[in-house]
């Protein structure tokens, strides 16, 4: 277990861990969403007649929404589709995702949050989601785990996941950090990619439908079947990582 972060370390040029912050994906990591993402986002593009199947947004969570837009329109039409189309398409999406979505956590998410802060680490949310009420809702769920400023969003960055831009401005919004003094939680191959891109030890907790493999090909150097196994296992990582 111990080579995997030295592995790490030798190919980015470390000699140590420095951990100074955890950078959290949000949806499939914190909360249980996903599975309304993937229906609302299918149901919109049924309504606009562009044929998709519900498990395919998997494959796309963590990237912008008109990143997204554009490439099932150029796989299905050919071509971009226009701003005021990707306006009305997400709009809709996010309609329907806020009618569907419940809220829940992912089991052990508060848990391992709260851990993680409690040894004096930065807890950051670095997420692709646009949505307004998010910061309320992180507030709710996490009271006193997640600042505002410190929050990377869809509004934040131009490119977004599988973008190194997103993980990068969470190192930064985390004071100014280099990659060895990060971990990132994520649970999607493009954020595993955008996290592996930025150089950040990355450890991937499957929630969703995807193969382990996916999220271990994707780059991840821990792949771990569920936010539990992380909670469980943080107490061997830690030492190691701590610096
Ligand atoms: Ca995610």
């Amino acid at each position: 277990m111990k080579e995997i972060f030295e592995d790490y370390l030798k190919s980015h040029n470390y000699t140590r861990f420095d951990l100074k912050a955890v950078l959290f994906d949000m949806d499939g990591v914190l909360y249980d969403s996903m599975k309304w993402h993937s229906k609302s986002w299918h149901e919109t593009m049924s309504e606009f007649g562009i044929k998709t199947t519900p498990e395919e947004f998997y494959e796309y969570e963590g990237m912008v929404g008109r990143s997204t837009i554009d490439h099932l329109f150029n796989r299905e039409k050919g071509r971009d589709a226009t701003d005021e189309e990707k306006e009305i398409i997400y709009k809709r999406k996010t309609d329907l995702f806020k009618q569907y979505n419940d809220n829940s956590l992912i089991p052990f998410s508060y848990d391992f949050v709260k851990k993680v802060h409690s040894q004096g680490l930065e807890t950051l949310v670095v997420t692709g989601s646009g949505q307004r009420s998010l910061i309320d809702k992180i507030e709710h769920n996490f009271p006193g785990l997640f600042s505002r400023e410190k929050m990377v969003t869809a509004h934040d960055v131009k490119k977004g996941k599988p973008n190194p831009e997103p993980y990068l401005m969470g190192l930064e919004k985390a004071g100014n950090l280099r990659p060895n003094q990060a971990i990132v939680v994520e649970n999607a191959p493009r954020g595993i990619e955008a996290a592996k891109a930025a150089g950040i030890f990355t450890i991937a907790i499957n929630t969703g439908p995807l193969s382990e493999k996916s999220l271990s090909d994707a780059g991840a150097n821990i792949v771990l079947p569920s936010m539990e196994a992380l909670y469980n296992n943080w107490d061997k990582y830690y030492p190691i990582i701590k610096g």
